[in-house]
């Protein structure tokens, strides 16, 4: 039974879904074409529009846009890839799944968790064929100068952008939107993310023959997709290349077209979240918030992280949130410290492995309260209070 006096908790994120999420699968249903067909055409076109780029071709997830990126740009087995070693998994993981090698690569630092561009030009060798930005948070402050680095180094650009739907890389409205520099960039809509439909991806380029390519090896590396057949714009394919499955289907679709209607609106209620944590969590002694001197107005704001004063202080202030109920995440373990890539581990990433031990991600949603908000910060200020004092 639970406690009817007891205040209720607080979720990491939450979905903003309504009836129009309700409608969009009730249309789809109803039209009785559920896999990808007019739905994922239209939300290509969306999302192209809103990046300002050629090409958008919707995918299984953003693992699957991650793959499909190095597999259109011809990266395998000799080639290497530089990537922070401050991401999810997925990069890395795809990486090795196309023969080639991930090279891990440092932050900036505590307060600004991306791709060191000093870094990459480090650890650059004949063999580097393109480097990984990944927009920690939604923040893409290195992407211009990286960019320019690939441009230079005659390296191909991909950018994770999986945390950066609708942010820009750098201050003001004509700065290049995040997913927009990359040679092929990535997006992932999963539960938790600015765009949520469950499961779903995207994967954006200005080039055709990487739209070819994407899209070739996002059906079994089939010449046309069956929705064209069934439309009987084609009656018969070939198979070029050996591809996968790595559709959307139009019902995900229908749920990212609504959800895209609600972008704009539900990522300038993340920013008001986060400038109101941000004048909140400055006065509390001892923490880092990272990107404090990013524009909120370029971010994306998917997350709001904290960098707490060491790795027990971390834990303290976590143990406190959950006694309130409040849900708190680390995003992320560093790469080297996951089994799989434990041989990695003698890499020089001092930031990189300070930064796993003490970030701690706080619930950032757009349906998120004020009041929400002010329990979180009270939380964690009594947790380090504590911590500081003991
Ligand atoms: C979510 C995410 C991915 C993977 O996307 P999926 O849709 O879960 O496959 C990759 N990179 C980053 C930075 C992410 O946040």
């Amino acid at each position: 039974m639970s406690d009817p006096s007891a205040v209720p908790g607080v979720p990491l994120s939450d979905l903003d879904y309504d009836a129009a999420e309700e409608t969009a699968v009730l249309r789809v249903l109803r039209s009785k074409w559920l896999s990808t067909g007019p739905e994922v055409k239209q939300f290509e076109a969306e999302v192209a529009a809103l990046l300002g780029v050629q090409h958008a071709v919707a995918v299984a997830n953003g693992t699957a846009a991650l793959h499909l990126a190095l597999l259109a740009l011809g990266i395998g087995p000799g080639d290497e890839v530089i990537q922070p070693a401050i991401n999810f998994v997925a990069a890395a993981n795809v990486t090795r799944a196309t023969g080639a090698t991930p090279v891990l690569a440092d932050i900036v630092g505590l307060a600004e968790p991306v791709l060191d561009p000093a870094e990459v030009e480090r650890r650059i060798t004949p063999r580097t064929r393109a480097v990984v930005v990944m927009h920690y948070g939604g923040y893409a402050t290195r992407l211009v100068e990286i960019a320019r680095l690939c441009r230079a180094r005659g390296l191909a650009l991909v950018e994770d952008a999986c945390h950066a739907i609708g942010g820009r890389a750098g201050g003001g409205a004509d700065a290049p939107m995040a997913g927009s520099l990359g040679h092929l960039s990535c997006f992932s809509f999963f539960s938790n993310k600015n765009l949520a439909i469950g499961e779903g991806g995207m994967v954006t380029t200005d080039r055709d023959d990487l739209l070819a390519a994407v899209t070739r090896l996002r059906s079994h590396g089939m010449t046309s997709l069956s929705w064209e057949r069934h439309r009987g714009h084609a009656s018969s394919y070939d198979v070029v290349v050996n591809g996968y499955n790595y559709r959307m289907d139009d019902l995900r679709a229908a749920l990212g077209r609504a959800q895209l209607a609600k972008l704009a609106r539900n990522n300038d209620r993340r920013r008001a979240l986060v400038a109101a944590y941000r004048a909140r969590l400055r006065e509390v002694p001892g923490v880092i918030l990272p990107f404090a001197e990013a524009d909120i107005a370029a971010s994306a704001c998917h997350l709001m992280t904290l960098v707490a004063p060491g790795a027990a202080a971390r834990e303290a202030i976590a143990e406190a949130l959950r006694a309130h109920g409040i849900q708190s995440s680390r995003h992320y373990p560093c790469i080297t410290g996951f089994s799989a890539f434990a041989e990695m581990a003698e890499n020089s990433l001092p930031h990189s492995l300070e930064f796993a031990a003490r970030t701690l991600t706080l619930p950032l949603f757009p349906t998120m309260t004020m009041d929400q908000l002010d329990r979180v910060c009270d939380a964690v200020a009594a947790a380090l209070r504590q911590t500081l004092a003991a």
